[in-house]
């Protein structure tokens, strides 16, 4: 039967194709790419949220520098009310002694507050900085990425149009009805039509042939065909 020789040689190239339209369509569903946006996003809003709360923070601390300093000038003002000699009644003066006591006491709670803060803008600036870090490398890794699939997609497009040439070519050595049963088989049985057998073992499905098989098939001189998957095989 025509094209038997080259058989093995067939199977071999539409095995290479095969495997470069899978990885065609893996590329193409990017899940790869798809997984690095992913992460990407995640760090640009774990980012975003710790600028949020550095924000926060910052107007914050800007409300109690304006709020401890407008304490220190009516305390200073108050303080000097004291020492001047203006305050004469002692129920006044012991108001007085009062509301400086009890602004002290409000600044110095401010106080703690804006050191609190402060803090707290430490600890948000240095996650920013991770966070900042760890944006850049996921933005990195995305371009990367999508570089790199495309390049490869434009390599297995030419390397498939050469298998398809060369498959082409081949395919004209074929006698038709080998070339149909070698078809049927592949779409039966994952993409291999045709296998070796190889010290008495079916490549394909593994199995041992018989010694009174191979001496059959030895003998036949048509089609050779696997007795346990039925594939096309060639003794070699
Ligand atoms: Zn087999």
């Amino acid at each position: 039967m025509r094209g038997m020789d080259r058989i093995l040689e067939l199977q071999e190239l539409d095995t290479a194709s095969d495997r470069l339209e899978q990885r065609r369509a893996d590329l193409e569903a990017g899940e790869e790419l798809s997984a690095a946006r992913k992460v990407m996003e995640d760090a640009e809003a774990r980012l975003g949220e710790i600028r949020l709360a550095s924000d926060a923070v910052a107007s914050e601390s800007r409300r109690l520098e304006q709020e401890i300093a407008s304490m220190g000038a009516k305390l200073a003002a108050e303080e000097k009310r004291m020492y001047d000699g203006s305050i004469v009644n002692a129920k006044e003066l012991e108001a007085l002694q009062h509301a400086i006591a009890s602004l002290k006491e409000r600044r110095s709670r401010s106080e703690d507050a804006l050191l609190e803060q402060m803090q707290r803008g430490e600890d948000l600036e240095a996650r920013a900085s991770g966070a900042d870090e760890e944006v850049v490398g996921a933005r990195a890794r995305v371009e990367a990425l999508g570089g790199d699939a495309q390049h490869e997609l434009e390599q297995i497009a030419v390397d498939l149009e050469a298998r398809r040439s060369e498959r082409g070519r081949l395919a004209t050595g074929f006698e038709e009805e080998l070339l149909e049963l070698y078809e049927d088989l592949r779409r039966q049985k994952h993409g291999v039509g045709a296998a070796a057998i190889v010290d008495g073992v079916c490549q394909a499905c593994h199995e041992q042939l018989s010694a009174v098989e191979l001496d059959r098939l030895k003998r036949t001189d048509g089609v050779k065909r696997c007795e346990y998957c039925r594939r096309i095989v060639v003794l070699v």
